[in-house]
This record gives structure tokens, C-alpha cells and sequence, in this order.
């Protein structure tokens, strides 16, 4: 099991290069960060020593991407399908641009809905923005697929070609819930996904933070750490039955 801190919420107290760093030496395996400069079209010295704090720490640098689907029915609510798949690839190629001295492999990329109670009734389905996704340069994309108003688009990965080396993380137990799903669900769930894609490509995450924002709580810690356990207890079971 790895443990991700997204550096824009905790440890702020350190200047931004040194939060790498830090983060590995409290114990964590990978670092998220929401967009770290401050403007959108960072200077390349700006940029490059920031991945280097990230390479240097030895971390998988996480990229959080809602944007990418959250924001369809918020920030771009107005569009029409067609004119916002057609903003999120300029936001993949500015990523992409932003990104492209990192390796692959050293990068995963989150997208979600927003880990709310909500309704999620508009949210844009996977099936209309996963070609999009795919070309983010990060080796391993992380997406919701526990919660019930995602938990049945494993299919959409039928119908998609998983690009060669890329990498699967659905979420597999959900960010909003104080339920513990029982550890057999957490294996159902991963042997669907690795049944389609190949368990090769498949790592079993969570929907999404479960501290997306200071101070809220939605899942009691005691519970988060119950929940940590079944996903590992449910992704051990999963490897016995696929491999
Ligand atoms: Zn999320």
C-alpha cells in the first residue's frame, strides 16, 4: 500500500520546493499537488525545479485533474459535449507541455466528479472524455469507480484500447461513505477491471481524497483507516484469483 499527501494542503508551512522532501521523510510514497505557480504559463526554470524537488525526493508525482470532469458541469456547464472535450485537450496539452521532462512512469493523474454526497446526476460520463484523458503523458490515470454514480463504468473499458504501458486506478472503495466495503466487493470490483484491461494494468485505489478540503469531514479517520485495510485485504484477494 502507498500513502499519497497532497502538498498543497499540508505541509505549507514549507516553501513549495522543499515540501518533496519533507513529504518523504514523514513517511508518504507519492505527493500531490494542486497547480503550484502562479501563473498558467509557468517560466521553464520555474517548472523544472519543481520537478526536479519531486524526481530528487524519489516521488511518483500525482497530478490532480478534475478539470478534466468535474468542471463540465461547473466551470463549463454552457458547452455543448463537443466544445468542452475540445477544452480539456487544451488542458491536456498544456499539462502535457507543462510536464514532458518527467518520465512517464514517475507520474500517475487523478480526475474525478468532486468526492461529494451529491446527486452526481450530471456528471459528465467517463465514456465521453476517456480518449482525452488517455493522452495526459502520466503512466497511471486514478478515477472513481466505487461510488454508485460511476460503479458500472468498468464497462466503458470493453469499447476502449488501454494505450501499451498505461496503467488503470479505479477507485475501488468510495471517498463519501463511512460503509467499509467488505474486502470481497473491493477483489469483485479490481477482477472486472483486470478481466477487461489485464491485471497487469490495474491498481486498486480510492474514488478520491478522502480530505479533499481542510477541515471537512465527511469520513471518520478511524473508518478511513478500516476502509485503507479492506482495499488492501480486497486487492491481495483479487491477485489470488487472477494470478
Ligand atoms: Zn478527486
Amino acid at each position: 500500500m502507498t500513502y499519497t499527501v497532497n502538498c498543497s494542503i499540508l505541509l505549507t508551512e514549507l516553501p513549495l520546493l522543499e515540501r518533496p522532501a519533507a513529504a518523504k521523510a514523514a513517511g508518504f510514497d507519492a505527493v500531490e499537488f494542486w497547480w503550484p505557480f502562479a501563473s498558467s504559463v509557468p517560466a521553464d526554470a520555474e517548472v523544472t525545479a519543481f520537478e526536479r524537488a519531486i524526481t530528487d525526493a524519489g516521488f511518483i508525482l500525482q497530478l490532480d485533474c478534475p478539470d478534466l470532469a468535474l468542471s463540465r458541469h461547473m466551470v463549463f456547464a454552457h458547452l455543448s459535449l463537443e466544445d468542452f472535450r475540445k477544452v480539456i485537450t487544451t488542458h491536456v496539452e498544456a499539462l502535457n507541455h507543462a510536464v514532458r521532462d518527467i518520465p512517464p512512469e514517475r507520474m500517475r493523474m487523478h480526475i474525478c466528479w468532486a468526492s461529494t454526497q451529491g446527486p452526481h446526476h450530471k456528471d459528465v460520463p467517463l465514456k465521453d472524455i476517456v480518449d482525452i484523458v488517455l493522452k495526459g503523458r502520466p503512466q497511471a490515470v486514478s478515477f472513481p469507480g466505487a461510488n454508485p454514480r460511476h460503479g458500472h463504468e468498468w464497462k466503458v473499458w470493453k469499447d476502449v484500447k488501454l494505450p501499451d504501458g498505461k496503467i488503470i486506478i479505479p477507485g475501488v472503495i468510495d471517498s463519501t461513505s463511512n460503509f467499509v466495503e467488505h474486502p470481497e466487493l473491493v477483489a469483485d470490483r479490481l477482477v472486472q477491471y483486470a478481466r477487461v484491461v489485464g491485471p497487469e494494468n490495474v491498481i486498486g485505489g480510492v474514488d478520491c481524497g478522502f480530505g479533499t478540503f481542510a477541515g471537512r469531514l465527511q469520513v471518520d479517520s478511524k473508518i478511513v483507516w478500516m476502509k485503507l485495510a479492506s482495499l488492501a485485504e480486497g486487492a491481495q484477494l483479487a491477485s489470488r484469483e487472477l494470478w
